[in-house]
């Protein structure tokens, strides 16, 4: 069965998530519900329009030579987009104030995943989906739906396997195959990551930093996978409810029913209790 319940004690978790939110050069902000979605327009690769150097002396100023950088005149320089490679992943979201993010993994399934999609376009809200890449391939249409409603197309392996146990080239080939899908389909790759089980290693991070992806876990584990009634998985999203708070969620991998009703009952109980429900946007 698949699960991503391989979990640490929260307390640990929280202070992870302060040492990176201490150490992060990473600027995240929230993306706005209200707007029309998007999908990001920059792939990763591209480089920003930012980096076009330094403009060309104008006729009649004089040539600041001491505060010519070295590179004037040559091609601009290309900055990679590959992020820094972390040791961990990020497990909130500091900074995106009164926000909780969302996510669900493991699909698309076509049995839950359009009903978790009308319950998140209802109430206009934004999620992040991880998807493994042989779900993704199978139902095109649904990826191209949550790219279309603006939520965030992860990269969860293509068939979930434990990914300690996987030679670099078989990583890769996980990942690699997945962000091909996601790119092919929506045109753009994925900017996010998630581990099947939580289980990352050095290789990941760095296999995943080398495909322009950070890494993303959890704060809150609904355990929705155990099918442990509606009921308690509203309660572990409610009794989790706080700012920066990441929740996890499946969409697919067996019988997510609970999942689907749990949703219908607890989102519109964060939104009334002042959540922004949203979605990290690198920049
Ligand atoms: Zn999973």
């Amino acid at each position: 069965m698949r699960s991503d319940h391989i979990r640490p004690d929260r307390r640990t978790l929280l202070k992870v998530a302060l040492g990176l939110g201490a150490a992060t050069t990473l600027h995240l902000i929230a993306a706005d519900p209200a707007s029309t979605p998007s999908r990001p327009a920059r792939a990763a690769g591209t480089p920003p329009a930012a980096a076009a150097g330094p403009p060309a002396g104008l006729p009649g100023r004089p040539p600041a030579y001491r505060l010519q950088p070295m590179t004037a005149g040559s091609p601009p320089r290309f900055r990679p987009a590959r992020p820094p490679v972390r040791t961990r992943p990020f497990e909130e979201l500091p900074g995106l104030g009164h926000s909780m993010v969302l996510s669900f993994d493991d699909g698309p399934d076509a049995r839950y995943t359009p009903d978790i999609l009308a319950t998140l376009r209802k109430h206009k809200v934004r999620a992040m989906f991880f998807v493994c890449g042989e779900m993704a391939d199978a139902s095109p249409n649904l990826l191209r739906e949550m790219a279309d409603d603006g939520h965030v197309v992860g990269n969860h392996s293509w068939s979930h396997p434990l990914i300690p146990g996987l030679s670099r080239a078989a990583i890769r080939d996980e990942l690699g195959r997945t962000s091909d899908v996601v790119e092919t389909v929506l045109g753009t790759a994925p900017l996010w990551y998630r581990a099947p089980y939580g289980a990352w290693n050095r290789n990941s991070f760095e296999i995943g930093a080398d495909l322009g992806m950070e890494p993303m876990a959890w704060t809150v584990d609904t355990l929705d996978w155990t099918t442990p009634g509606t009921g308690t998985i509203v309660s572990r999203v409610l009794d989790g409810a706080a700012p920066g708070v990441v929740v996890l969620s499946h969409d697919a991998g067996g019988n997510r029913s609970q999942s689907v009703e749990a949703l219908r009952r607890y989102l519109p109980r964060l939104l009334e209790e002042g959540y922004r429900v949203t979605v990290p946007q690198r920049v």
